[in-house]
């Protein structure tokens, strides 16, 4: 059935939050009126987010977990329950990159790639949907890339960036009728630790590679960590309960 009323619990969980567009998300969260667990591989990692959740006047939890690690992710989602509520909104953002030409690419790197952004993203979402289908209400938002369109030395990266957009449109369709809505924010480039390893790989500076970028995006100018924390706090308001199983790409442009 579904229900029309606010959540009863205003917990939303953020990974890979200890940094970079998962710590905008977090505060922007917190500012829109949610308690916000800070999950991140290292827990110690996640105090400079907490601090950034509590200035917003949010309360915060720290928890250190591994999204790839079912284990992990069910003793983490739970202890989220505990310590700050049921949690009803669930963003998935944490990620890695292991680039390589697909010649010189390795099994581990490809393996790796795909269980922290899919698998980490199914397992997470599979925890946090029986608390949100109990309130009738969630809302959950995967993070994708333009890359999923393709791009170069990321076949590992961007074949898990197009399988979360497979997953949000079927976890639209099942939880859907539970109050549950599904979508997807697919970020072009974004100025963070890991765009800025990337222009470390390609043995450039980080401010030439993001005057290459922002050459060819429309708008002219890289993205910040806050244009895609906008982009969630979107999906993840009460009004936009219609808006479900959809793909927005915030790039500058209309594609990465
Ligand atoms: P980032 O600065 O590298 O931050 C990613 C965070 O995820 C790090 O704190 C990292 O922890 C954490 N993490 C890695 N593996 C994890 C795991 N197994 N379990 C829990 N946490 C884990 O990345 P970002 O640029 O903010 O990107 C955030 C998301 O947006 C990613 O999904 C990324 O693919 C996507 N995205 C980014 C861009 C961009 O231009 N930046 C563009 C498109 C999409 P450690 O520091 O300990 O590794």
């Amino acid at each position: 059935m579904v229900s029309t009323t606010h959540p009863v619990s205003k917990v939303a969980i953020v990974t890979g939050a200890a940094r970079g567009i998962g710590a905008a998300i977090s505060a922007r969260l917190a500012r829109d009126g949610f308690a916000v667990a800070v999950l991140d591989l290292d827990e110690a990692a996640c105090a400079k987010t907490v601090e950034a959740v509590e200035k917003e006047g949010g309360r915060a939890l720290a928890v250190g977990c591994d999204v790839s690690d079912s284990a992990q992710v069910d003793a983490g989602v739970a202890r989220v329950a505990t310590e700050l509520g049921a949690p009803t909104v669930l963003v998935n953002n944490a990620g890695i990159i292991r680039d390589n030409l697909v010649f010189k690419m390795t099994d581990q790197d490809f393996d790796s790639v795909i269980g922290v952004h899919l698998r980490g993203a199914f397992l997470m979402a599979r925890a946090v949907q029986r608390h949100q289908t109990a309130a009738g209400w969630g809302r959950i938002v995967n993070l994708s890339s333009s890359a999923a369109l393709g791009n170069r030395g990321q076949s590992n990266y961007s074949s898990a960036k197009a399988g979360l957009m497979g997953l949000t449109k079927t976890l639209a369709i099942e939880l859907g009728p539970f109050g549950v809505t599904v979508n997807c924010v697919a970020p072009g480039f974004i100025a963070t630790e890991m765009t800025e390893a990337t222009a470390e790989r390609m043995g450039i500076s980080f401010e030439e590679f993001t005057e290459r970028y922002a050459k060819a995006i429309p708008v002219r100018r890289g993205g910040r960590p806050e244009d895609i924390a906008q982009a969630v706090s979107f999906f993840v308001r009460e009004e936009a309960g219609f808006v479900n199983g959809q793909i927005l790409y915030v790039a500058g442009g209309p594609k990465g």
